[in-house]
């Protein structure tokens, strides 16, 4: 049965009747899931509205009071667990076991961050002067948008809103309009867990409306944005036009070096799961598997048999591995990148096609598919956000890290050794925000920072860990001078230093 959903402003659903709806639906049957009000540049002025309104109060709500909301959310995603995982699925296409790590990840935010308003931690400092104490604290921007893409449709909106809440700042989230109905089933955990009215708003619809909306807005002191780099380059003009604060968190292109040292079973086990785990729709999936010479053959073999052995089909069945990817679109462009790859002359290894007709008929299901590639084509450059694996052949160490840094992108990456002096400078060499050692690109834990550098992190924020406090705070340095009289910096300092 198609669900009726509705915005979520000032701690009220609403549903309003005058405005266009667009439908959600299922990528691997097709089954229209719920349909979602288009939001308009009245609801986000509503939205706004709502979360400036309460701001002040928010703000001065003790930050270890703000912790004990985090944890009831973490306490009712668990209840509700399995139907939000579902959802996720049924949304979105990632097998059942992903989905519930999806909401895992974001129970286990909800923990940490609550976690925060006991430490949220600043400087206190000598100062150069008698009877005068020197500190800092963070500071809430105020209220902030948060902007967030599907293949992440409860993690990315709970590590975002998680840290925003926890540092004092209201929400505006506007989730991808390929997954409203995951941000609805998070945003009601919110609603459900007590939150003040206006502190959580949630607003659907279209980039260019809803998203452009709120973080063109004045209302709006920060924005954090998780997407594709063309989106996210005009987030960030935007929001420099503004001059506030943002956060990006964009594309990648990520490596996996296999070292000649490298066990090629346990290789295979992380490049299998890097590379076609959620169907290759991670930020962080292993898109290129670059392989020392003197490995390489074998490591083909292997991935070849590997991957024609992968079962695809219905994400909800127990023993599927991959199910489809996630849109019409998506699928168009996958396909188009395996065309790329046809017609530049790379060598196909596995796969390559659409799946059709049985159980694939309304879905849209794409082999995995592994092509031999060069350095400088495009299927070794750019991201193609798919089940696609492009493979590379490396002269020794130094030759697979130039190749792994020859890409605009920087989020994760990784090598297999077990040579501890290839492992130690891979940490140093690589161009990345996150480097693994003898793990696939993909797997990141709460209580760590997340990001990249070049092109997926221009701004260098980091989410997840202390560091997502940074998004969404300023630094105060405060100065309480105790002496009872005027003392000057630096002057006093000279006149005692100089006797
Ligand atoms: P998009 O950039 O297309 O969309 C991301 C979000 O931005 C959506 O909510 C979208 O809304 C919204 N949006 C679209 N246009 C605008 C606009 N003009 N102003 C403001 N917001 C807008 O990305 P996808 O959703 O397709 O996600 C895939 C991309 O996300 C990939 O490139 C992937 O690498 C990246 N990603 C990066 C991660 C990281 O941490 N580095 C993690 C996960 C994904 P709507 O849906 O309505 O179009």
């Amino acid at each position: 049965m198609t669900q009726e959903a509705g915005l979520y402003i000032g701690g009220k659903w609403t549903n309003p009747r005058d405005r266009k709806r667009f439908e959600t639906t299922n990528p691997a049957t097709g089954q229209v899931l719920a349909t979602f009000p288009m939001g308009t540049a009245e609801d986000v002025n509503a939205a706004v509205k709502a979360a400036k309104g309460a701001f002040e109060k928010w703000r001065k709500t003790p930050a270890p009071r703000r912790g004990e909301l985090l944890l009831e959310v973490a306490r009712i995603l668990k209840e509700r667990k399995e139907d939000i995982a579902r959802t996720v699925t049924m949304e979105m296409g990632k097998i059942l076991a992903e989905g519930r790590g999806d909401v895992q990840e974001a129970i286990d935010f909800f923990q940490y961050a609550a976690g925060e308003g006991r430490r949220m931690f600043g400087e206190t400092v000598p100062s150069e002067l008698p009877n005068k104490a020197c500190l800092t604290i963070r500071m809430p921007v105020g209220p902030v948008g948060l902007i967030t893409p599907w293949n992440f449709p409860v993690a990315i909106p709970a590590w975002k809103s998680g840290a925003a809440l926890i540092a004092g700042c209201p929400i505006v989230f506007k989730p991808s309009s390929l997954t409203p109905l995951c941000a609805a089933k998070f945003v009601d955990a919110l609603d459900a867990a007590g939150f003040p009215p206006g502190v959580v708003n949630m607003v659907t619809g279209s980039g260019s409306v809803v998203g452009d909306g709120i973080v063109q807005h004045p209302g709006i002191r920060a924005v954090s944005f998780t997407g594709g780099v063309d989106t996210g380059r005009h987030v960030y003009e935007s929001a420099a036009r503004k001059m506030i604060k943002v956060g990006l968190e964009l594309g990648g292109k990520n490596a996996i070096i296999a070292m000649d040292d490298a066990d090629l079973d346990l290789l295979m086990d992380g490049v299998m799961f890097g590379a076609f785990g959620t169907a290759g729709q991670r930020c962080t999936a292993t898109s290129r598997l670059i392989v020392h010479q003197k490995m390489y053959d074998a490591v083909v073999d292997e991935l070849v048999a590997r991957t024609e052995k992968l079962r695809v089909g219905d994400p909800l069945e127990d023993g599927t591995d991959m199910g489809p990817v996630a849109s019409p679109d998506q699928e168009r462009k996958v396909l188009e990148y395996i065309e790329v790859g046809r017609k530049e002359g790379d060598t196909l290894l596995a796969g390559g096609a659409k799946l059709k007709g049985g159980v694939y008929g309304k879905g849209h299901f794409i082999q995995p598919t592994v092509f031999a590639v060069d350095p400088r084509k495009r299927l070794a450059q750019e991201e193609i956000f798919g089940p696609v694996l492009s493979v590379l052949r490396a002269k020794d160490y130094e030759d697979a890290v130039a190749i792994a840094n020859d890409v605009k992108y920087g989020l994760s990456s990784s090598i297999y050794t077990n040579d501890l002096r290839w492992a130690f400078r891979a940490m140093q060499d690589l161009e990345a925000g996150i480097t693994y050692v003898n793990a696939p690109t993909i797997g990141a834990e709460v209580q760590l920072p997340f990001g990249g550098t070049k092109e997926t992190g221009p701004t260098d924020t980091r989410e997840a860990g202390s560091t997502a406090l940074d998004e969404f705070t300023y630094w105060k340095t405060v100065y309480v001078d105790y002496s009872g009289r005027l003392q000057r910096a630096q002057i006093d300092t000279a006149r005692l230093a100089g006797g």
